[in-house]
């Protein structure tokens, strides 16, 4: 098993030649790395050219993600992208239902349903957020939250496409995205159990929820990136902040590669 480190760069870096150097160092700095898969989620704009690039020598364990898609092929759709579309660019995965584009955007559980399956019907790889707000942590409602985000997602997906579809989890508490203050491994541990059982009940099958790869999000340092792998079991991290930092994010994939 390949452990999966995913940077999503959301809305930067500002400019293109700045995001060739992100990459390119990242690209460089990883490149002895063997057992872990390394996927760069860029802005839109910028995945072709890095693609590109990436492509004309030896790239290592790298591959492309984006961090959203509409959940029609084609159409009158102002402003949207379709997966085909980044399917046909080279990506590889989406990250779908993000707490930003909640936040944001007003973005509902139905349409990140409607997205995964247009994502599996493109053959993307669907990377879905998932987690609790501070309030509802400290009401107690984790395992309620976690049930209705994923019972809500997985709507109309059968347990044969989950099997062969290569599915990722990304457990994101809202309160540890962006904010500098992760969830502690010991505590993140926890819903990753929680997440386990919630799928293997939904589709009454004990052995699919481990056809799915279950990654940590929020806050994530070099520091304590290997400790959401080695004490906590997780497969690998969903980056923000620190993956606009090179050496930083470099670090963490060897970290992580080293656990
Ligand atoms: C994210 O945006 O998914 C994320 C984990 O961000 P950060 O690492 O900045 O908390």
């Amino acid at each position: 098993m390949k452990f999966l480190i995913i940077a999503n760069w959301k809305m930067n870096p500002q400019s293109l030649a700045e995001a060739k150097q992100l990459f390119n160092s990242v690209k460089r700095g990883i490149k002895s790395i063997e057992n872990t898969e390394v996927v760069i989620c860029p802005p839109f704009v910028y995945l072709p050219i890095l693609r590109a690039s990436a492509f004309a020598k030896s790239y290592g364990g790298l591959a492309f993600g984006s961090q959203n898609c509409f959940w029609e092929k084609r159409g009158p759709f102002t402003g949207e992208i379709s997966p085909l579309m980044l399917k046909n660019l080279g990506c590889q995965y989406v990250i779908l239902g993000h707490s930003e584009r909640e936040k944001y955007l007003r973005e509902i559980d139905e349409m990140t349903n409607k997205k995964i399956k247009a994502a599996l019907s493109a053959k993307l790889k669907p990377i879905l957020c998932i987690g609790e707000t501070e309030n509802e942590r400290k009401t107690g409602k984790i395992p309620e939250v976690l049930k209705n985000q994923i019972q809500k997602a997985f709507l109309g997906i059968s347990s044969f496409i989950v099997h062969r579809s290569k599915f990722i989890i990304a457990y994101e508490p809202v309160w540890a995205v962006g904010t500098g203050k992760p969830c502690q491994p010991k505590e993140a541990k926890i819903s990753l159990f929680m997440i386990r059982k919630i799928i293997s009940q939904l589709f009454n099958h004990p052995g699919l929820s481990k056809k799915i790869k279950i990654i940590y999000g929020g806050s994530i340092n070099s520091k304590i990136a290997k400790d959401y792998i080695k004490e906590a079991k997780f497969q690998g991290l969903l980056i923000g902040g620190a993956s606009l930092d090179a050496k930083e994010f470099i670090k963490i994939v060897k970290e992580v590669a080293q656990a």
